[in-house]
């Protein structure tokens, strides 16, 4: 199974990646993840990238597809993955239906993550996430056991320079551009799902495991 979570920043789909890919047992790929590791580890391609997405800016599509090009050839991407941040624009959404032709695949599902913005700003603008394993807390929704300590590996959380509230606007503004194509794109093509993620991450959780099973018998002969 192949599936796309998309949604503006904030709609949580970095989260429900990874219980979704826990529980199908499917591959979490989450291009923001990729990027801001090449950032860290100093790469060319970090060095690149770091600017556009410190200014909420998309990056340019051929770094972001190359670098999915090389993660999909590795081995556990190929009983299937939930794809988080990927695509963001109608170029990179033909450019996947292109790659995943190649490797005779497609994509199955998209589930679109619908927030307010209000919902949003709230979210992002609390956001935490640990400096070594990733996982994400909120100083409110979800707060850490110990001060800005990561609950699973004890390392320091940080917040995002892009989660930043001028920032966070012009990643909204970028995402509202480029979304209609994207819609429409998959809509057409009858692969589009919506949820609403206003509600926590259990809830929002089991709607999409709802509808997993419900695709899932209904493709079953
Ligand atoms: P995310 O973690 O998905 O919110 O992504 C963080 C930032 O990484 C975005 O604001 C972009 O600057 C960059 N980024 C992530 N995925 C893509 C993509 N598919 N195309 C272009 N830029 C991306």
């Amino acid at each position: 199974m192949r599936i796309i979570l998309l949604g503006p920043p904030g709609a949580g789909k970095g989260t429900q990646a990874k219980v979704l890919a826990e529980a199908t047992h499917l591959s979490h790929i989450s291009t923001g993840d990729l990027l801001r590791h090449n950032v860290a580890g100093n790469t060319q391609l970090g060095n690149k990238a770091k600017d556009f997405m410190n200014k909420g800016m998309l990056v340019p599509d051929e770094l972001v597809t190359q670098m999915l090009i090389e993660r999909l050839k590795q081995p556990d991407t190929q009983k299937g993955f939930i794809l988080d941040g990927y695509p963001r624009n109608l170029a990179q959404a033909e450019t996947l239906d292109g790659i995943l032709n190649n490797l005779r695949a497609a994509v199955d599902f998209v589930v679109y993550l619908d927030a307010s913005e209000s919902v949003i700003i709230q979210r992002l603008g609390g956001r935490l996430v640990c400096k070594a394993c990733g996982a994400n807390f909120h100083v409110t929704n979800m707060p850490p056991k110990r001060d800005m300590i990561c609950d699973n590996c004890s390392s320091e959380l940080y917040q995002r320079d892009d989660d930043k509230e001028e920032t966070i606007r012009k990643r909204l503004l970028v995402y509202q551009n480029e979304v209609t194509g994207l819609v429409s794109y998959y809509r057409q093509r009858n692969k589009l799902y919506r949820v609403s993620s206003d509600e926590g991450p259990q809830v929002v959780l089991d709607k999409i495991m709802q509808l997993i099973k419900a695709l899932d018998d209904s493709a079953k002969v």
